[in-house]
């Protein structure tokens, strides 16, 4: 690594996966360690994989890091740094920022979302880069968004801006997980669109899963049901888009996640119905791109948390 090109350890964690990595000015990763999130209710062991992940970067990465950028599954606390991820029972309240303040020695630490990073990530170096009013959003086991705007990431009043998965797409449709009722989640995220093809009487081919990539197989070879289920998903995340568009008045949506590489099947009704309910003309000018970073985009926005001015989240020195 040559010298005077800033780095900073970025920290991915999520609900199965830790990964870490050394991310450079231009948004480069090197360094990269990743390992599985162990279960349980055990905080200290979940907290010491982390260490042992960042560990593993640490050992290849310069001497004068930057600064910790993590991205981490929610809620969380963007001003204290404290995390409690839905999906991660032994984390309630856990302070992330200072116990890696303590154990690494590097500082700032930089915790935000992980749909945050992702929009952090996919506007510093992948497909919203250049672009100032973007909506990130990932479609995947949950449906996250990250808002930028003006060309800064925008946290609201309590630091939750951007929950497209939680906008209402059908005010008679299924509860949500939130407690609310017809949220996009409830309707469009992989594991509710496998469950309705299920009860519509689908079933995955021999040798393909229950799951989003069996039903994706499946649409692709024509079969109705689950080409229906996928295209009530695409038919939701088309009108949520539209709200969105119109709402904020962007320049893309950037959509990212396990489920959003679907396929046509998903695709085509998606753009179909986001024409269908943008009326207004500059909603209408709002282009719906795949983004650039695949599973990376998450790392490489932890990086931007430190690296790059304007997009950084909460950290633990506010001042900097
Ligand atoms: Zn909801």
């Amino acid at each position: 690594m040559r010298m005077g090109v800033r780095h900073a350890l970025a920290l991915d964690v999520g609900g199965t996966k830790l990964s870490a990595a050394v991310v450079d000015e231009s948004g480069r990763l090197s360094a990269r360690a990743r390992c599985a999130a162990p279960h349980g209710d055990d905080g200290e062991a979940l907290f010491a994989a982390l260490v042992g992940c960042a560990r593993a970067a640490l050992a290849e990465a310069p001497a004068d890091l930057a600064g910790v950028g993590v991205a981490c599954a929610g809620p969380i606390v963007v001003a204290t740094g404290s995390v409690s991820p839905i999906n991660m029972p032994a984390w309630r309240g856990f302070p992330l920022r200072d116990r890696l303040i303590a154990e690494l020695a590097i500082e700032p630490v930089v915790i935000d979302n992980d749909a945050v990073g992702i929009a952090a990530g996919e506007h510093w170096a992948g497909a919203a880069r250049g672009l100032d009013h973007v909506l990130a959003v990932t479609v995947s086991t949950g449906i996250g968004g990250g808002l930028v705007l003006d060309g800064r990431l925008h946290h609201g009043a309590s630091g939750n801006a951007g929950h497209i998965g939680h906008l209402v797409v059908d005010p008679e449709g299924p509860s949500c997980a939130c407690g609310g009722r017809g949220c996009l989640e409830a309707v469009a995220s992989g594991p509710r669109t496998v469950e309705r093809a299920l009860a519509a009487g689908w079933r995955p081919a021999a040798g393909e899963g229950a799951d989003g990539i069996g039903l994706a197989m499946a649409a692709e070879r024509g079969d109705p049901v689950a080409a229906e289920a996928l295209a009530r998903s695409g038919r939701a995340l088309g009108a949520a888009f539209a709200s969105a568009a119109v709402l904020l008045d962007l320049q893309a949506i950037v959509v990212v996640g396990g489920f959003s590489r679907s396929g046509e099947p998903l695709w085509g009704p998606l753009r179909d119905s986001f024409a269908e309910h943008v009326g207004l003309e500059y909603a209408r000018a709002c282009r719906i791109i795949p983004g650039d970073l695949g599973d990376d985009a998450g790392l490489v926005g932890a990086g931007a948390f430190v690296l790059a001015p304007g997009t950084r989240g909460s950290g633990s020195d506010p001042s900097a």
